[in-house]
């Protein structure tokens, strides 16, 4: 028996939990989980060597009621407490892979297409790192039961403006019981907006990190007796909320975009890198703003990305390159938000980039200039094209593109294609409160 499996049952025994968690993600990034009682410990160790055994039917993207047996195997890696439940109720959970009954790994799952896009990258000799910065709004209700933003603050103010402060607080310390390491945190540029950001990681760390990222901050505000949300762009005329990803590849230790001899000491790789990603921004848009949503952020404005440029320090672009050099050089894509499966994003990404690699895609020059000041022409005669503008645009160009459909795998593909469509025809039929007082008169 595996050494690792006696040290994790002790440490759930010293720790007094009565539920073991089994946790893994649906197609949208969702966590959902299998609590496995503690009472009976011999049993817990076969199950964490042989797996749990669930009814995949009405998950979200994975399998038929015909053909629905899946099982969870936990990485043990994974093991943490869960700090936001109260002591008495303690609880400890995994985070899975999920298999087919018959062992092979589930092709619906979106922790494996992100491990099997990691692969492609270890064969190669790359670790892909990752970096997200996920914003939030924390948000209240009005006596009409409008929701509006928790507080009237602006950028980086402090209390007692900065009504998030303690909430803000209470989740850095929650998160650091997790061993999350973050960096820094601060009021946003929107009033009730929030960012907290953590070191950049190996991506599939990264990926499990902000999936509990954003449990542990609804669990934890929710238990302080707030409400937030993650939602792209919860209110008209504000900012929304981005989860800018910032990328690079280690090679031997080394970040392989840095290169001390180039004027921007920027590498050749780097500079393919963000081919691949312009190349692919189209079809990319469908995972990285996959929400309808996530299109009524892209708008000119409001410092979230609607051309698909790079840019140097340039924050009106989709690709930023921050100043940062030597190991911290990245790759920052602006245009993903907080309702992105954050598994498949990352395995999309790194395989657009990888695709700009190998095809030596050259990026051309950056956009120096803030590329919201030009008009539809203007960036025509530049040959800057524009992101998707909605869900409908961002599926069909998805479509079309065989990187990153290859990059999900067509289990993941034709299960994402049928349910965004769905999405877009329940929403495309609606008829909105804006629609009745622009057309009621005509
Ligand atoms: N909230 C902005 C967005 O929607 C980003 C602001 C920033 O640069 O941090 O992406
Ligand atoms: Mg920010
Ligand atoms: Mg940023």
């Amino acid at each position: 028996r595996d050494d690792k499996i006696d040290e994790i049952v002790k440490a759930i025994d010293e720790y007094g939990s009565k539920f073991l968690r089994f946790q893994f993600v649906d197609i949208h990034g969702t966590p959902k989980n299998l609590s496995v009682s503690l009472n009976r410990p011999d049993d817990v160790e076969h199950i964490i060597e042989d797996g749990l055994l669930f009814d995949g039917s009405s998950v979200p993207g994975f399998v038929g009621i015909n053909d629905s047996d899946l099982a969870l195997k936990p990485d043990l890696s994974t093991f943490s407490t869960l700090p936001w439940r109260p002591d008495e109720k303690g609880a400890c959970r995994f985070i899975c892979d999920v298999y087919n009954i018959d062992g092979t790994p589930f092709e619906g799952d979106p922790r494996g297409v992100l491990k099997k896009s990691l692969k492609k990258a270890e064969e190669r000799g790359y670790q892909f790192n990752m970096g997200p910065e996920p914003e939030f709004f924390l948000i209240e209700q009005d006596e009409k039961g409008n929701y509006k933003p928790a507080d009237d603050a602006e950028y980086f103010d402090v209390e007692p403006l900065d009504q998030g402060l303690d909430v803000r607080k209470e989740i850095v310390l929650g998160l650091e019981k997790l061993n999350f390491n973050i960096e820094v945190s601060h009021h946003e540029v929107a009033p009730g907006q929030h960012e907290i950001d953590f070191r950049f990681d190996d991506a599939l760390k990264t990926a499990d990190a902000v999936v509990t990222f954003k449990q542990a901050i609804k669990a934890m505000v929710d238990n302080l007796g707030y409400q937030v949300t993650f939602m792209p762009k919860p209110f008209f005329g504000i900012n929304g909320s981005g989860m800018h990803c910032n990328q690079s590849l280690f090679k031997d230790g080394k970040n392989i975009f840095y290169d001390p001899d180039t004027e921007t000491q920027l590498s050749q790789e780097a500079m393919y890198f963000i081919g691949g990603l312009l190349e692919h921004a189209k079809a990319l848009s469908a995972i990285l703003s996959p929400t309808i949503n996530s299109y009524k952020r892209l708008v000119p404005g409001y410092e979230a990305p609607c051309y698909i440029a790079y840019g140097l320090r340039n924050r009106s672009t989709l690709l930023r390159i921050p100043a940062s050099r030597g190991i911290g050089t990245r790759i920052e894509c602006r245009s993903p938000d907080p309702s992105c499966n954050p598994y498949l994003a990352f395995a999309v990404l790194l395989e657009a980039g990888l695709d700009g690699m190998d095809n030596k895609i050259d990026p051309g020059e950056p956009t120096e200039f803030n590329a919201f000041s030009l008009t539809q022409d203007e960036l025509a005669e530049q040959g800057i094209e524009t992101l998707p503008t909605s869900l409908w645009e961002a599926y069909h160009s998805l479509e079309k593109d065989e990187v990153v459909k290859n990059a999900l795998g067509d289990y993941v593909y034709n299960q994402f294609y049928n349910i965004k469509r769905a999405e877009w025809d329940d929403y495309r039929i609606q008829v909105f409160d804006y629609e009745r007082e622009k057309f009621l008169n005509i």
